[in-house]
């Protein structure tokens, strides 16, 4: 069903909220800076895919599944990479493969979609090569010393985004001042790689990109020129998004995106998250201990703009708040949703600049309603207003039982047995033939990396 879109959002651009309206209703474009993959992803990773997860997920309730497209890209090009293979020995290949496979499990472990495209870096040399000598025979790069530079002063827009005065811009930059740059803001688009190093052969000799025209290239070749929304966290403002939007913008004589959103950073009991001080947490050991649900809902539980505190507190009142929605779901009929059985709490909510624990709230009020009547059609009708906000949030995907079967350890949806529960409800929805229910089952396994197959002999089930 399409609903009527209302969405405001926060645009950093701007410095205000402001009405969402897209290019194209019919294909809204979002792109989001991904992982650099050499190492498993920290939970302050996790926090910019569920946040932009979410929207997705609210941008296709508004618009129609089939007219977002949502990009996020794996850098699998770069010097900590280059880094890491010196140190450990382990080809770059098997490194970037095994780390971006590790990631996007960890990422449907918490709930995340996959995205519509998830481009590699060292699959777009060719567009970045073309965007650089775009940029050279406009005026705004040079080539000095076997490197590519962009020569900030040529651009009078630079430092919109992050509005940083010239001498915050330089200072910012933190690069140091290499003798073959005109001006010390100016910084890298593509630099020379020796024998060593991994390269391909360019206009100006063997070389690889820099970090910052990745990005530009990859979302002109998914999104187009403009596309509507570009994210990620808030450390990426300066430089890495101010340098995107020149790189961008200079090239191809356009706005890059429009609205421009950026999570705040989350730290671990006050403090920030680092190996040295011993407060790191990856996706990888949290799932250990925690089901992936109970992580997502913590990160919602903060406003994406606001600074997040994770403690592992936290993720035990979590995980307490999902008990209580899945005893109430638990015993409950499904019924198929009907015209006026929209989450509309939930949607207005989240049209409010994202506002998850305003929505989160929300699903509280449904459930305590849901424990209060005794009506059984209340109760059904609630019950899928309750499922449809939690789909839009992610949350709540699960079968009750086998939720609460499953106990506190690794995502209890992607146990066997849980699958197996699954796979009987929605045989049972099926022979109701409810089938709203058993899609709504079999998109649920598949956003948990499970894929259903029917054939003659009954469902069959994988991993993928
Ligand atoms: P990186 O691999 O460091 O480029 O980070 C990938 C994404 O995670 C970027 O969008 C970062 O802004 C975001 N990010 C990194 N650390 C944190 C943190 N502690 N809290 C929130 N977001 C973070
Ligand atoms: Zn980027």
């Amino acid at each position: 069903m399409q609903l009527q879109p209302s969405l405001q959002l926060h645009n950093t651009l701007t410095r205000r909220k402001e009405a969402f309206a897209p290019i194209d209703p019919a294909r809204v474009r979002m792109y989001v800076c991904g992982p650099t993959v050499y190492d498993y992803a920290h939970i302050g990773n996790a926090r910019p895919v569920v946040v932009f997860d979410t929207l997705f997920r609210l941008l296709r309730r508004l618009y129609g599944d089939d007219h977002v497209a949502y990009v996020r890209n794996i850098t699998d090009i770069d010097d900590k990479i280059i880094e890491r293979h010196r140190e450990s020995g382990e080809p770059i290949e098997s490194i970037t493969k095994r780390t971006a496979e590790a990631y996007l499990e960890d990422m449907r472990a918490i709930g995340a979609l996959d995205p519509s495209h998830q481009p590699r870096a060292t699959q777009h040399i060719a567009g970045m090569i073309a965007v650089i000598e775009k940029l050279l025979a406009r005026g705004h790069a040079y080539v000095a010393d076997g490197h590519v530079l962009f020569n900030v002063p040529s651009d009078p827009d630079y430092g919109k985004l992050s509005g940083r005065s010239r001498d915050e811009q330089v200072a910012g930059a933190r690069v140091d001042v290499a003798p073959y740059k005109k001006d010390p803001a100016d910084f890298v688009l593509w630099k020379p790689s020796d024998a060593t190093q991994p390269g391909w052969p360019s206009p100006w000799g063997r070389g690889r990109p820099g970090w910052h025209i990745e990005c530009s290239a990859m979302s002109a070749a998914h999104l187009g020129e403009s596309f509507d929304i570009h994210g990620g966290g808030h450390d990426l403002i300066f430089p890495h998004h101010e340098n995107e939007i020149a790189q961008s913008e200079c090239a191809h004589g356009r706005p890059m995106a429009r609205y421009w959103m950026h999570n705040g950073f989350l730290e671990v009991n006050g403090a920030k998250m680092s190996k040295s001080l011993g407060n790191f947490f990856t996706v990888r050991e949290l799932r250990e201990k925690w089901p992936g649900e109970a992580i997502r809902l913590l990160l919602l539980k903060t406003h994406y703009r606001a600074p997040l505190d994770f403690t592992e507190e936290g993720l035990r009142q979590a995980k307490a708040e999902l008990d209580r929605f899945y005893t109430a779901l638990r015993g409950v009929a499904a019924i198929a949703p009907a015209p006026g059985m929209v989450p509309t709490a939930v949607l207005d909510a989240l049209g409010d600049d994202l506002n998850t624990p305003l929505a989160i709230a929300r699903l509280h009020e449904e459930v305590r309603e849901l424990n209060a009547t005794t009506d059984a059609a209340r109760k059904a009708q609630l019950k899928s207003i309750l499922l449809q906000g939690g789909q839009l949030l992610g949350l709540l995907a699960q079968e009750p039982e086998a939720w609460l079967k499953g106990g506190a350890g690794s995502g209890a949806a992607t146990d066997d047995a849980a699958i197996e529960a699954a796979i009987a409800a929605r045989l049972a929805a099926r022979k109701a033939k409810d089938f709203a229910e058993s899609d709504r089952i079999r998109d649920a396994l598949k956003a948990q990396g499970v894929v259903l197959e029917d054939g003659p002999k009954g469902t069959t089930w994988r991993r993928v």
